[in-house]
């Protein structure tokens, strides 16, 4: 694809197709995604369909990641540069000799000189038109058989015009001598534009392909091969052949081929490309391991769980390319404009060339106004190339997600990335968001019967089999020492509240407060208020009909929490804390954390209901959330942020996925967002002007006014340059500090 018009035109081909349900098409990376119904259509029919416009489709390989350029096509690219440089540059120098000369700057060339050069001209015109400009004539060849124009079409109209009307001059020289200066050729036009449009040709798909090194980088995360047991004998194999089980070797220094838990020894592992954690964490028998990481300095063996496209970086891998090839909604504009661009360019070449021969043959001749409307007409063909305004957006995109990805901080969509900046009120879970979720054990009170160890032990058998990180520091504390847990039945979850289950014959309940009222079970609500106003979190552990014990368990607020909170309320962000736990302890982490408003004892279905209202009072909410049990919250919100811990890295379910649950990336990620923004703004800024300026200038509409008129050299040159400064703004982000 040359343009945006092509992804437009390819675009409208195949949805017109009976049986193609939906097509998107993206410029940037080459790719199509069609959804089709494989009883009427098939792959065959789309090749068929894109014939008549030069197109063709191939699978996409997996795992050939260059944006745009296959590097054999870039090569052969450079080879062209390096032969037509010459040509240009010599064509150069004696067009600006000659001008020169006629200005008396320097003397003029003698006539032989002259002569000679001017019996190059054409053969260099010929080659560039007809080798190098071969994909603008089947352009042009496409537009007279098929009716269908693009990018391609303009370029080849306008040089072939320009060589063609030489051609004729040149060619029929005496005969129209008296009627028209036949010293005035354009072979040079048609020699120079090529040679700057493949210029930037060239520079423009080097520059795509840099876009997109994120992905590249990923993919250098990726093991080769795989050092595998298989009956008792050691052998490396490339990784594609792992299997599910495959017992798997790892010495010190080699890099995790796949997913899977720890079978023999131990080691500490270097997580930072993948999960964010800097220091390296260390892993023991039964631990999971993820592919991509690097082993430190011991060795162990350990079993593969998820192999191939199941892996965590293959997943990591595809959401961002995913989120590459998405479309951003401001892109809808510049898609629109360009479909039409073409056309309308057409048009408006044709008139112009009509008013200059009808208004300025009187004024100048015949001969000059013919110089003058070919001037325009091709200066105009050549400017109004819309391929700057497809860059645009797709580009910056593409560096965006890539940069994101590289901070640990994954973008889902375009979208998301868009809609980001413009969030002004933070929604924050409390547990796993602003603290490390990782509670523990600080305070028992026991007011039955049983020993402390057994009522401990009921306690912990009720949440052996729940997953909520209070959970966790029960079943820390009872493991540490060595309880002996009994084993319940009729074990129920009572969302946000708490837990029942049967042990022996009798009930068992655990939970907060609200569940303790749902069972009319008093509490004494001052010795609460004392324990939780310390930020600790209540557990109530009651019988049938009376309170039991008391626990308390502390979290910690990550030690990066009040920086994060205080950089984000100085960007202007309204902070809201929201959580099923305690008001009191929920009231005294916020404090800590330096947040003032709190919504606490909320239950998970009323979380939604929440940022809900928020929006309707006009709030842009991003709600910040460990994305496992806030997942319709983070769907409401206009953002879903999610905060990954380790390994669990739950990226399918929120627009943004933060790596290692650092919420320092919060504010990065808002200011990725606005600088990819910015950028983009900028780029649909600098594309419509060269063309918004650039057509009334070629027309020659200023020619009456200030005497102006474009050299189609210079609209050659601009048009190359306008998509080359595009494709370099949106690399001038990664250079950004996040
Ligand atoms: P949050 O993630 O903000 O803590 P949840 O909806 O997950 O919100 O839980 C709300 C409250 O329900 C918790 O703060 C806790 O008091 C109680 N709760 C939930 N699960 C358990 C559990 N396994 N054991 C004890 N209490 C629980
Ligand atoms: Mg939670």
């Amino acid at each position: 694809m040359h343009c945006a018009s092509c992804a437009t035109n390819i675009q409208k081909t195949i949805q017109k197709l009976d049986g193609v349900e939906k097509a998107d098409i993206h410029y940037a990376t080459e790719k199509a995604k069609i959804a089709y119904d494989s009883n009427r259509v098939s792959a065959a029919d789309f090749t068929e369909a894109l014939k008549p416009l030069g197109y063709t489709i191939s699978p996409s390989e997996n795992h050939d990641h260059n944006q745009g350029a296959k590097p054999d096509e870039l090569s052969a690219m450079r080879t062209q540069i390096f032969v037509i440089s010459p040509i240009v540059l010599f064509s150069i120098a004696v067009m600006t000799a000659e001008i020169l000369g006629k200005y008396g700057v320097i003397a003029e060339m003698p006539k032989s000189v002259y002569d000679f050069m001017h019996h190059l001209m054409p053969l260099f015109a010929t080659y560039m038109l007809f080798v190098v400009g071969k994909p603008y004539l089947l352009g042009l060849y496409r537009f007279f058989r098929y009716g269908k124009a693009n990018m391609d079409t303009l370029i080849g109209l306008g040089t072939s015009v320009a060589f063609l009307y030489s051609f004729f001059v040149s060619a029929l020289e005496s005969t129209i001598a008296p009627y028209i200066d036949v010293t005035y050729s354009y072979y040079d036009i048609t020699i120079v534009v090529i040679g700057f449009i493949t210029l930037g040709k060239y520079l423009e798909m080097r520059a795509k392909q840099k876009t997109g090194d994120a992905i590249t980088q990923l993919l250098g995360l990726q093991a080769k091969t795989a050092l595998v047991r298989r009956n008792g004998e050691e052998k490396e194999i490339p990784i594609q052949d792992v299997i599910h089980g495959d017992e798997i070797i790892v010495k010190p220094g080699m890099r995790i081929p796949v997913d899977g838990v720890i079978l023999e020894g131990s080691s500490f592992i270097d997580e930072s490309m993948i999960t964010g954690e800097s220091i390296p964490v260390e892993k023991t028998i039964g631990k999971r391991v993820i592919g991509g990481t690097l082993n430190t300095t011991g060795s162990f063996v350990f079993t593969a769980k998820k192999v191939g496209s199941e892996t965590l970086l293959a997943h990591i891998i595809k959401l961002v390319e995913d989120a590459q090839s998405s479309r951003a909604p401001i892109q809808a504009l510049a898609d629109k404009i360009s479909a039409i661009f073409v056309p309308i360019v057409l048009v408006i070449s044709i008139i112009s060339f009509i008013l200059w021969l009808i208004f300025a043959t009187p004024a100048f001749g015949l001969s000059t106004a013919i110089t003058y409307a070919i001037t325009a007409f091709v200066s105009v063909l050549i400017i109004a190339c819309p391929c700057a305004l497809g860059l645009a957006t797709p580009t910056a995109i593409i560096v965006g997600v890539g940069k994101g990805a590289k901070a640990g901080i994954l973008i889902k969509d375009a979208e998301t990335l868009e809609k980001l900046h413009s969030a002004n009120t933070l929604v924050l879970d409390k547990t796993g968001t602003i603290t490390n979720g990782k509670p523990v054990l600080v305070n028992q009170i026991n007011q039955s019967s049983l020993s402390d160890d057994e009522l401990l032990g009921v306690l912990a058998s009720l949440e052996a089999k729940s997953e909520h990180p209070i959970a966790q520091a029960i079943l820390e504390k009872a493991k540490s020492i060595k309880l002996s847990i009994p084993t319940n039945t009729d074990f129920e979850i009572v969302k946000g509240k708490g837990l029942k289950a049967k042990i022996g014959e009798a009930f068992f309940y655990a939970g907060n407060t609200a569940y303790m009222h749902d069972r009319g079970i008093a509490l004494d609500e001052s010795m609460i208020k004392t324990e939780t106003s310390k930020g600790y979190t209540p557990i109530f552990l009651a019988s049938e009909k009376e309170l039991l014990g008391m626990y308390f368990v502390a979290d910690t607020i990550k030690p990066e929490a009040q920086q994060a909170i205080a950089n984000l309320q100085q960007i202007g962000m309204r902070m809201v804390m929201l959580t099923g736990d305690n008001k009191h302890t929920a009231e005294f982490i916020a404090k800590t954390a330096g947040i003032t408003e709190v919504i606490a004892e909320v239950l998970p279905q009323d979380k939604l209901a929440i940022v809900k209202e928020l929006q309707e009072s006009g709030a842009v909410v991003a709600m910040v959330g460990d994305g496992i049990n806030d997942a319709p919250a983070l769907a409401q919100a206009d953002i879903g942020i999610a905060m990954s811990t380790g390994s669990d890295i739950a990226i399918d379910t929120a627009g943004i996925t933060i790596l290692h649950g650092d919420l320092s990336k919060i504010v990065k990620a808002i200011h990725l967002s606005a600088i990819t923004m910015r950028g983009i703004k900028q780029n649909l800024f600098w594309a419509f002007i060269y063309n918004v300026v650039g057509i009334p200038l070629a027309a020659g509409l200023f020619f009456p006014i200030f005497g102006w008129l474009l050299n189609p050299i210079f609209a050659g040159f601009a048009m190359a340059f306008s998509s080359v400064s595009v494709v370099g703004n949106s690399l001038r982000l990664k250079q950004k500090k996040l």
